[in-house]
């Protein structure tokens, strides 16, 4: 791929001008998970369902911004809606009515019926571990390998250990930090257990079940590729865990709106004792919620657990969610997005089959990966054994034929927004068509 990698570069000479401007900014971007291979990507606006680059390039967005773009970008029920409120004032640190019409629309949607607001799914998933403390009085919680749940100390565990670390057996695994900066305190009071294996939840809670409050995963993980739960595993894992006196909070931060209305919860009927949103909720803006049970959330409303935050329920991230719930988020779009997802899943599997790649396509709602693995995977140490030579590749090719996909081939997805076309879609195949062809 050197011949990709220098197209890359001749492609954007803007990019590679701001990038030697940006002296005070670490590392170049600002945020370590940002493109920097070959070189940082900066943009220049969005419309519909592109991106363009300050080099003018245009692309098919299927990053997303990390699934963030569901409405994909400057959507007009968006636009409107931050317009209407960015005039009269952005922040007071008391709520305004959107609030309630979010509230009451994500109460519907996941069947929880008290929520509250963050900027962020770290801080969702912050109060969630928090709550499931507070709320039973002990301190240990359980993660999956694999699971990333933002940055943390309790949960940045496990989250892409490498085959080489002390990992330990694949049914007991070995806390391993995933970041420095992490006290060696927090590893004794996270427990990691691997997904889709409800005896060892059970084995764990057998063993210390008097200090487990609660686990926390995504129900659907997206941080190993896209990985589904088996059928039956996430009620068995609620009851198990309620047996033991613990909670179950789901991070759909993701998943949420994405994989439908309601999230995994709502597709596959089981209801957590709290759930964590975040990305697609605020429409581009900085925005995440925090629902669940009446039990738990009364912590928060009787002031037990002090759930605050300077900007949290900010009006302009309100407006935006409202949009997003009310008017963007309709029957319609799911409607859209599955015919899309359709589409994409078949032309891709059919380049994988005619070329006869040991890949397969993995979707689940608007998100969807090329897995690099024939055989379906049931957890992280699954996810270990994809190939790891193609996803960079995969990546590059698509970016140097306009299609815009999150760096990290094997760990992230991409994203369909609203405002996708076949056209775009079309694109992504054929440049993995082109790149098929150049491997065998
Ligand atoms: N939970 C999941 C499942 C995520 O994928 C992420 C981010 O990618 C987070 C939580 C953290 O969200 P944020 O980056 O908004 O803090």
């Amino acid at each position: 791929i050197a011949d990709e990698t220098e197209a890359f570069v001749a492609r954007q000479p803007r990019s590679r001008a701001l990038g030697s401007r940006a002296g005070h900014l670490a590392g170049g971007v600002t945020s370590n998970w940002q493109i920097t291979e070959p070189q940082a990507v900066w943009i220049s606006h969005g419309a519909g369902s592109k991106v363009y680059d300050v080099d003018g390039c245009e692309y098919a967005d299927f990053h997303g911004g990390y699934g963030v773009s569901l409405a994909g970008h400057a959507h007009p029920a968006v636009v409107a809606a931050v317009r209407g409120r960015v005039a009269r004032g952005t922040h007071f640190a008391q709520p305004t009515e959107d609030a309630i019409v979010v509230a009451d629309d994500l109460a519907d949607r996941f069947d929880q019926p008290l929520w509250r607001f963050a900027n962020s799914g770290t801080e969702a998933t912050m109060d969630a571990v928090h709550l499931m403390r507070a709320a039973t009085g002990r301190d240990r919680i359980l993660k999956v390998e694999g699971c990333y749940h933002g940055h943390h100390d309790s949960v940045e565990v496990s989250v892409l250990p490498e085959p080489d670390d002390p990992i330990g057996p694949p049914e007991r695994p070995t806390g391993v930090p995933d970041n420095t900066g992490i006290p060696a305190a927090i590893m004794d009071l996270v427990t990691v257990v691997p997904f889709n294996d409800v005896d060892a939840v059970e084995r764990a809670l057998l063993e210390q079940g008097d200090e487990v409050a609660g686990m926390i995963l995504e129900p659907i993980m997206m941080n190993a590729g896209i990985i589904h739960p088996d059928e039956g595993y996430l009620a068995e894992l609620r009851d198990v865990l309620h047996r033991h006196g613990a909670l179950l909070a789901f991070d759909e931060v993701k998943t949420g709106l994405t994989v439908g209305p309601g999230g995994v919860s709502r597709a596959l009927g089981v209801t957590p004792d709290l759930v964590c949103l975040a990305k697609a909720m605020g429409g581009g803006l900085p925005t995440a919620a925090i629902g669940g049970s009446e039990a738990v959330m009364s912590l928060i409303a009787d002031g037990r657990y002090e759930q605050v935050g300077t900007f949290n329920g900010n009006p302009l991230g309100m407006a935006a969610a409202r949009a997003m719930l009310t008017e963007v988020l309709t029957p319609a779009a799911y409607e859209h997005l599955e015919r899309l997802r359709d589409r994409l899943e078949t032309g891709l599997q059919d380049v994988i089959d005619r070329h006869g790649l040991p890949w397969r396509v993995v979707t689940a709602g608007a998100k969807g990966c090329v897995s690099f693995l024939a055989e379906p995977i049931r957890d992280f140490r699954g996810f270990l054994r994809l190939d790891d030579r193609y996803g960079h590749a995969h990546w590059l090719v698509q970016h140097n034929r306009g299609v815009f996909l999150p760096p990290w081939g094997k760990v992230e997805q991409w994203l369909l927004s609203v405002q996708h076309t076949d056209e775009d879609v079309d694109r992504l195949v054929v440049n993995c068509d082109h790149l098929a062809s150049r491997l065998v």
